[in-house]
Formats: structure tokens, C-alpha cells, sequence
């Protein structure tokens, strides 16, 4: 299938309440155009310096999700257009993203990456590390960033019950913070190899990349 038909056959497939980041990351431009002109919208990258580059070649009207790991030092790039940072992971970050945002008058959303799967590959925080954030001063007095939801990457492995159970985790710390930070509607999982599962455990944006776009080549 071209990625067109892949883009046309998700937005058919998916339940209309789960929006689908395309992760477009080593890819090039002509890639995210076919895409664009399949009706996506929202792309996701995991380097400020690809995705910059790829804002400023690319239609306006595209809205820039930056789903990796984000180094402070790099944060003023995308300040000017990011819309969704998925994987803040410590309170310094968000401190940064304020500021600079702050710099261009603009609130930018923010996800708490939640540590779901084994690996310690994977960044993220514990569930009580993000309720001390959003319980912080710190974070009462940031006016320019908002914590829109969590994110949450489930351990890569054949064995789906222990990634439902990795979401599930997921879905219940959201369905917890967000009785007392009502602003928490985003619960972002799901990848290519796992987004059924995500569903299922009540995911509302998955972040899918090899399967609309082929295989990576990182060389
Ligand atoms: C690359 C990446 C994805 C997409 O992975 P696929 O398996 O290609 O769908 C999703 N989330 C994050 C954080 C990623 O880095």
C-alpha cells in the first residue's frame, strides 16, 4: 500500500475520538506531502533540528508534535510552532519550555511521559513524580506552558498481555489525575506494533511511523 492509502485506510479504521500523530522522523519531505495531501495534519518528530527544518519546507497549516526526547538546550528551535511536546520528563524541562515560550507569546501543550514499560531505555517519571509536578508552585506560576495529558511507551515485546497491562497502568493513573486536573484529556500510546492494544485501554492519539511510511533506514 503507498502511504496515501495507508493515511486513508487509518483514518477509516480508527474510532473518530483517536487522532493519529504520523511520525514522519528520517523521512523526507515528499514522504510527509503524500501524506499531507491524504488529508494528515498532524506529524510527529523526534529532533528539533529535523523537525525545524521540515516546518520551514512544509505547508503552514501542518501541526508539528515533537514526540522524543527533548534536550533543554534545543527547545528555543521549536518554540516558535510546536504544538505538542508528548515526552516532558522532569520539571527543569518544563521550565525551559515555559520560557522560551513565554519569549514568543505563545502557551505551548505539554504530556508528562509516564515510565509504563521495563526497559531503561525509556524515559519517563513515576505517577507520583507527575502529581508532584502538577500539584508544584513551580508549575501554578508557568503561564505559558499546559499539561494536557500524559504519554506513555509500552515495553517492545511479543507478549501483548504484558503490553495491555502496561497501558491499562497508563489508563488508570489518567483516569486518576484527570478527576483532579480536568485539563488532562490527551492519553498519548500507541505505535505501530501496539496501537490495537492502545485503543482497547482507552488511548486518544496514537503515534504510529514504520507502518504508514516503511521501514527506517538510519544510515
Ligand atoms: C519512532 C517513534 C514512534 C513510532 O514508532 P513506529 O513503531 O514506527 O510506529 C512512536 N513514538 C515514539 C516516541 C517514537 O520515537
Amino acid at each position: 500500500m503507498s502511504i496515501s492509502e495507508k493515511i486513508k485506510k487509518y483514518k477509516e479504521d480508527l474510532p473518530k475520538d483517536v487522532d493519529l500523530v504520523a511520525v514522519s522522523k528520517t523521512k523526507p519531505n515528499e514522504d510527509l506531502m503524500e501524506a499531507y495531501d491524504a488529508g494528515q495534519r498532524i506529524f510527529g518528530e523526534n529532533k528539533i533540528q529535523e523537525m525545524t527544518d521540515k516546518h520551514e519546507a512544509l505547508p503552514k497549516d501542518i501541526e508539528w508534535h515533537m514526540i522524543g526526547h527533548v534536550q533543554s538546550n534545543k527547545v528555543k528551535y521549536m518554540a516558535p510552532y510546536v504544538n505538542l511536546v508528548h515526552a516532558v520528563h522532569k520539571l527543569k524541562l518544563l521550565k525551559e519550555i515555559n520560557k522560551r515560550a513565554k519569549e514568543e507569546n505563545r502557551v505551548i501543550n505539554c504530556l508528562l511521559q509516564l515510565k509504563i514499560a521495563e526497559e531503561d531505555s525509556k524515559y519517563g517519571m513515576g505517577a507520583d513524580e507527575a502529581l508532584k509536578i502538577l500539584n508544584s508552585e513551580a508549575y501554578k506560576e508557568m503561564e505559558n506552558v499546559k499539561i494536557v495529558g500524559l504519554m506513555g511507551m509500552a515495553t517492545l515485546t511479543e507478549d501483548e498481555q504484558k503490553i495491555d497491562s502496561e497501558f491499562a497502568y497508563l489508563k488508570v493513573k489518567m483516569d486518576d489525575f484527570s478527576k483532579e486536573f480536568p485539563e488532562l484529556t490527551i492519553l498519548s500510546m500507541g505505535m505501530s506494533g501496539d496501537y490495537q492494544i492502545a485503543i482497547k485501554n482507552g488511548s486518544t492519539m496514537l503515534r504510529i511511523g514504520s507502518s504508514i511510511f516503511g521501514e527506517r533506514n538510519y544510515n
